[in-house]
């Protein structure tokens, strides 16, 4: 009975109450949907993107909009996460919650995509992932734990003809999710990890397509709709929130029944 009264209390103050959570590529997207609802959820957000001047806008439409951080941030960049892990240390103490959102697509058949793509594609989807996972372990190992959401992707589980660098670097998330989770496991850090893979999605991304091949795309959504970025934020916020805490190297599919 208490533990239920404990619960509803938490509930009516905001899921993430008194939890401090940094989101990459929070500029833009399911990034900004997702630091939006966090912050409505009661959670302080350190927003960070490569596109630092999108920020100020964005963080003023948010819930108790001076309580959050911006912070410029290429994900690509160990000294860049360095750096936004002190600042957000120094101004809350802790990290709670890292969402690593940030990436990029390149549209190129494997015979066109050049390895200049492929390289980029990999270093800001893969790379900034894994810095990302490695900078949060060392942080939130110190003050108690936390849990990692790795944005990945249907390209992950499915082959691409369009996409190959996607795919391929989607797919190094999800397998990197699952080591980091078993690594914190084993360790004891009480830290959880997780992947998150959404479907066809409107965003500015998805808005870079042509308008047959979105139809086309959105023929193949059991569904029929692609999703809004509030759809991929809900998730978010379950595998961020204590509703998953026995939740750990799982892949949580958000697609309207795209992958079935
Ligand atoms: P988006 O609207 O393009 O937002 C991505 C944000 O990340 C942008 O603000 C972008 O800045 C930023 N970014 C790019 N490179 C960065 C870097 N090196 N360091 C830090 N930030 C960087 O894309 P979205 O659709 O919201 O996608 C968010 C995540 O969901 C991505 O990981 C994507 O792969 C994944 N996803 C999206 C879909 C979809 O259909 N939309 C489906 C599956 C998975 P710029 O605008 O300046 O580049």
């Amino acid at each position: 009975m208490d533990d239920q009264k404990g619960e509803m209390t938490m509930q009516s103050e905001g899921r993430l109450k008194g939890k401090v959570a940094l989101i990459t590529g929070a500029g833009s997207g399911i990034g900004f949907a997702i630091a939006r609802l966090f912050a409505e959820e009661g959670a302080k957000v350190v927003l960070s993107d490569v596109d630092a001047a999108s920020l100020a806008a964005k963080v003023a439409l948010l819930t108790q909009a001076d309580e959050h951080l911006c912070q410029p941030h290429d994900v690509s960049s160990e000294p860049d996460w360095e750096r936004v892990f002190a600042a957000a240390i120094e101004r809350y103490s802790r990290v709670d919650i890292v969402v690593n959102n940030a990436g990029i697509a390149a549209e190129g058949s494997i015979e066109d995509v050049t390895l200049e793509s492929w390289r980029r594609v990999m270093s800001v989807n893969l790379d900034g992932t894994f810095l990302g996972c490695k900078h949060a372990i060392r942080n939130m190992k110190n003050t108690g734990g936390g849990a990692i959401v790795n944005v990945s992707s249907v390209g992950a589980l499915k082959a691409s003809l369009t996409g190959p660098a996607y795919g391929a670097s989607k797919a190094g998330v999800w397998n990197l999710t699952r080591t980091v989770a078993l690594s914190c496991a084993r360790n004891g850090y009480n830290i959880r990890c997780n992947s998150l893979h959404p479907g066809l999605t409107h965003t500015p991304m998805m808005d870079r397509a042509s308008p047959e091949m979105l139809e086309r795309l959105k023929a193949g959504i059991p569904m029929g709709r692609l999703a809004e970025a509030i759809d991929i934020a809900q998730a978010a916020l379950y595998l961020a929130g204590s509703e998953s805490k026995y939740v750990t190297g799982t892949s949580l599919v958000v697609d309207g029944g795209y992958i079935s």
